[in-house]
């Protein structure tokens, strides 16, 4: 495919159609996203009473003084329970959805366990995505499934085997759209129609698309899961999380179980790391997008390379509900190598830009091996069951130019 045609959403852009599709790249307020991440949020420290900050400070105590007892005097009281800079970072997260409330957490685990916590009975039904991060498979199976949860894995490609598995207990849909990490996708509207006639709830983990390419709660989804470890974040230096919603009663039940039962909030040196990388979002999605197309492209070429999963590329099984459900196609890309886990080692030994680390989302390029790192605490059943072969290698790509980039992966390739 042409990747010039595809430069991903952009709101200073002029004849992008993809600008046109529906998105929602005004917000209530009637500010564009790139002015929503770059202000929303910092207003309290230059407003009245406040020292005229350009960026939020970072507010480390922990307790805060009542003029007469019983009193917040000056709106907090104990910084598990508020934050100023905590609020800033929660109120610009909230802004970046579009949505009424955001609560920040000490990492995307926390984020997805509290959540559970809030909407979750002994006795209710999960139906998960069958293609999950690692983690939430983990924490689904080891720790929820000991609290009378059951849990069931679907192909949630498909809305109608979704649909076939639903039953009167199954209180939460959780989704990941796309996944990890072999990018599926599922329908974010026809699940929410799900979801609403079956009276459960409907949760998207957006963490791979980031607000900016992706809204789910403007197609119908209860609440948008992220790690702000990832995209959001986007340097590498802070591990955090959120849940977004537009329910009041579901955040107020989240905002419960943060600060009176788990206690996992994001700590305010972090909040002021993901205020700042928040604001940048834009700017690197875009050329995120832009790397990761060129080296899909790239990739579809090369010889040894005998699969390449990007929901950009036309070849994508779901490209049109990618091109549909989102703004821009992301920044990962999954390979399979004519080879397995020795030839995969060699690939990833012989590059120079590429850092071979876990995570994603950040602005330098990573890649991995997701058997031997992760997804080797998934059990060889499962991680065949998910798809996740010897000869499967996958790449969070960073915003370096695009060029030196290609020339890495050709010098290894070369070698192999
Ligand atoms: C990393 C990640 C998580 C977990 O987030 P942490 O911040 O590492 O706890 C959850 N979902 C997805 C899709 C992720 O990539």
């Amino acid at each position: 495919m042409d990747a010039s045609d595809r430069d991903g959403r952009d709101g200073n852009d002029d004849g992008d159609d993809r600008n046109d599709r529906g998105g929602s790249d005004e917000g209530d307020d009637g500010l564009g996203f790139e002015t929503r991440a770059v202000r929303a949020g910092e207003e309290s420290a230059s407003g009245p009473g406040g020292s005229g900050d350009i960026v939020t400070p970072i507010h480390l105590a922990s307790t805060f003084v009542a003029d007469r007892p019983g009193d917040p005097t000056h709106g907090y009281k104990y910084s598990r329970l508020g934050n100023p800079t905590r609020d800033a970072l929660e109120t610009r997260l909230a802004a970046l959805d579009d949505a009424r409330h955001a609560s920040a957490f000490a990492s995307g685990t926390a984020a997805t366990t509290c959540f559970c916590l809030s909407v979750l009975e002994p006795g209710d039904r999960v139906l998960a995505f069958d293609s999950l991060y690692g983690g939430t498979r983990v924490l689904f199976d080891d720790l929820l499934a000991r609290f009378g949860i059951e849990i069931e894995y679907v192909d949630a490609t498909d809305p109608e085997i979704v649909a076939s598995a639903m039953t009167p207990e199954t209180a939460l849909l959780w989704m990941e759209t796309p996944t990890n990490p072999l990018l599926k996708l599922c329908d974010i509207e026809a699940l929410a129609g799900l979801a609403d006639e079956g009276d459960a709830t409907l949760a998207v983990d957006n963490t791979f698309a980031s607000p900016y390419f992706q809204q789910p709660l403007s197609f119908g989804a209860d609440a948008v899961v992220y790690s702000t470890t990832k995209f959001l974040n986007g340097h590498s230096d802070s591990v955090g999380g959120a849940v977004v919603t537009n329910d009041d009663a579901l955040a107020e039940a989240v905002a419960f179980v943060q600060e009176y039962g788990v206690g996992a909030m994001l700590a305010p040196f972090d909040c002021y790391l993901a205020l700042r990388g928040a604001k940048t979002l834009p700017v690197r999605m875009r050329q995120h997008e832009h790397n990761a197309l060129e080296i899909a492209s790239y990739l579809r070429e090369e010889k040894r390379v005998t699969e390449v999963y990007y929901p950009g590329l036309e070849t994508h099984p779901q490209h049109d509900l990618a091109a549909r459900q989102m703004e821009g196609f992301g920044g990962v890309v999954s390979f399979e190598i004519d080879g397995g886990t020795e030839e995969a080692r060699t690939l990833l030994g012989e590059l120079e830009l590429f850092d071979v680390a876990v995570s994603l989302g950040s602005v330098e390029s990573l890649i991995e091996h997701p058997v031997s790192m992760s997804a080797s605490y998934v059990s060889e059943a499962e991680r065949q069951a998910a798809g996740i072969t010897e000869s499967l290698i996958r790449v969070p790509v960073g915003i370096e130019r695009t060029e030196d980039l290609i020339a890495d992966l050709k010098r290894a390739f070369e070698a192999l």
